[in-house]
């Protein structure tokens, strides 16, 4: 970090709490760098336990009148809400470049995709519905239908600061709930600008809140007795303690943890078509995407041919500044920089063959920022930590199997679930494809196969916690609970008693 810029005082980004910026004296800051320059650009005010509390009394205030609000009022505000973001979006791109890195094309793809989610949630009067089921029963009647929960927390990732906040509160401000919004601290300002911009929308003052901070923030909200669920992103260890602790203060809970991606090629696929699929899958957003390609899986003959077609396209990529027109922009931080770095010598050390060293990249950006080309790290051992462990960062490893029976075994083998794919022009091994991995959203000769929104997104094993994914008609269910109702109305032939159980007659 230069000295210069701690020493001009950075701009502190506060929370955001019924309805304004909130900045209390005192509080904790964290810093916040800008990724592609190195330098530390502001401070973010870290939650305690008072501030959790200040969000979850306003949303807890906000949530009658915001519940018992018309459909189509709610309707009305939250399509104003994504016409001001459509014509808005390049200023929230801006904002997430500044602190995430990741170039502006990926920062508005990302917006697109968040966008997606909030255009199904505006169907929403259709998804709740509602089920309505007559003479059950003589003259008995039985309907059901959805209620919100009332408070619901959202915890959230670095990689999307937009998106994955709006995988989840479009659904839960739709079906009348009210939200209290836990950001990364690495990139708190995305949060902030999406309150500010629903504020404009017509959003009722604590209906949105965002609380920023750290683990201290998130252990607060999940003590809360005022919190009904929480929807968490983020890496597998804190999704996992998570979903316990959350569960155990009775609170309903979905927790989506990391990944390592396997894009398994058979010899028969068209191997110009899977290098640039490699490419765009494995190094996109610097490879810090929960759907990021991480290990190419080389059904052999092929490999060879494989490694050089990617080697080639690798050589073409621009790093650098993401506001420069690069394709790809620095590492978030200078110490997850490293970390992923770090896993480059011990590929080394274990055996394999280091093809492009990411670090002797020379980024079209300030010498301090957070570079790390993109790299290649082929014949990796299955037994190396560089293939184990979710490295986050723009290195690609390539395996290499002597059978499509060995690769399903090596997708199947591992501890994540999340994403995906095969490449083949084989219809019937495609098809086998789909019933014989154990993971939670496939690819066929698609890299990165993020379901659109009107279905949900979800892994299995330890890419996921709970059984209900985000967003989709899932992410409704979420977001609702149902009651059933069993009416008669009085009619001259009723009357009499009967103590026995009642029966359907
Ligand atoms: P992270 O787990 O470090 O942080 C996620 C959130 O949890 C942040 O808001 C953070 O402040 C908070 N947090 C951090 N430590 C905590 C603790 N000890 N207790 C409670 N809360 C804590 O993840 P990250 O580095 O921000 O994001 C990258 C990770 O997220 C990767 O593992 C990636 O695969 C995963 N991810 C998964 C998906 C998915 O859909 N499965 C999507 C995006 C990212």
């Amino acid at each position: 970090m230069s000295e210069s810029a701690t020493a001009a005082a950075p701009a502190r980004i506060p929370h955001w709490i019924d309805g304004a910026p909130s900045d209390p004296e005192g509080s904790r800051l964290g810093p916040v760098y800008d990724p592609a320059l190195g330098v530390r650009t502001a401070s973010v005010v870290l939650a305690g336990p008072d501030d959790v509390e200040r969000a979850v009394a306003a949303a807890a205030r906000a949530f009658p009148a915001w519940s018992a609000l018309s459909m189509a009022r709610r309707q009305a505000i939250l399509f104003r809400f994504r016409e001001l973001l459509n014509a808005r979006k390049d200023e929230l791109a801006e904002v997430i470049t500044a602190q995430h890195g990741k170039v502006l094309s990926d920062a508005l793809g990302e917006i697109a995709r968040g966008q997606e989610v909030l255009e199904f949630a505006l169907g929403f009067p259709e998804i709740l519905k509602g089920a309505f089921s007559r003479n059950v029963s003589s003259g008995v009647d039985v309907h059901s239908f959805r209620e919100p929960l009332g408070v619901t927390a959202i915890v959230s990732p670095f990689n999307f600061p937009a998106m994955v906040p709006m995988w989840f509160f479009p659904v839960a401000l739709a079906a009348g709930n009210t939200v209290v919004l836990k950001p990364s601290e690495k990139d708190p300002s995305a949060a902030l600008w999406l309150a500010a911009l629903l504020g404009e929308a017509g959003l009722p003052d604590g209906v949105f809140n965002v609380v920023q901070g750290d683990k201290e923030a998130v252990d607060a909200l999940l003590e809360h007795p005022g919190v009904a669920s929480v929807s968490f992103v983020g890496s597998t260890p804190i999704a996992a303690s998570l979903y316990e602790r959350a569960a155990r203060a009775g609170k309903r809970v979905q927790a989506l943890g990391g990944a390592k991606n396997h894009m398994l090629v058979l010899p028969d696929a068209d191997l110009d078509l899977v290098a640039d699929a490699a490419v765009n899958a494995g190094f996109g957003s610097a490879g810090e995407r929960c759907m990021a390609v991480s290990v190419v899986v080389a059904v052999e003959p092929g490999a060879d041919a494989l490694v050089e077609g990617i080697t080639a396209r690798m050589a073409k990529l621009r790093t650098g500044d993401g506001r420069r027109g690069c394709d790809m922009g620095p590492l978030v931080t200078r110490e997850h920089r490293d970390k992923v770095a770090s896993y480059i010598d011990l590929a080394r050390r274990d055996g394999a063959s280091v093809v492009v060293d990411g670090r002797t990249v020379e980024p079209d950006g300030a010498p301090e920022g957070f570079w790390l080309g993109p790299t290649l790290i082929d014949r990796v051992p299955v037994t190396s930590k560089v293939y184990t462990e979710e490295i986050f960062g723009p290195v690609l490893s390539v395996v290499r199997v002597t059978s499509y029976e060995d690769g399903v075994a090596l997708v199947n083998s591992g501890a994540f679930g999340n994403g995906t794919a095969i490449f083949t022009n084989d219809g019937g091994a495609a098809r086998r494809f789909q019933s014989e991995v154990q993971v939670g959203m496939i690819g066929v000769n698609v890299p990165i196969p993020v379901p659109v929104a009107y279905h949900s997104f979800g892994g299995w094993k330890a890419s996921a916690f709970g059984d209900t994914k985000a967003y989709g008609t899932q992410g409704f269910h979420f977001f609702t609970r149902e009651k059933a109702v069993t009416t008669r109305w009085p009619d001259p032939s009723h009357g009499g008693i009967d103590l026995g159980f009642p029966r359907s007659e």
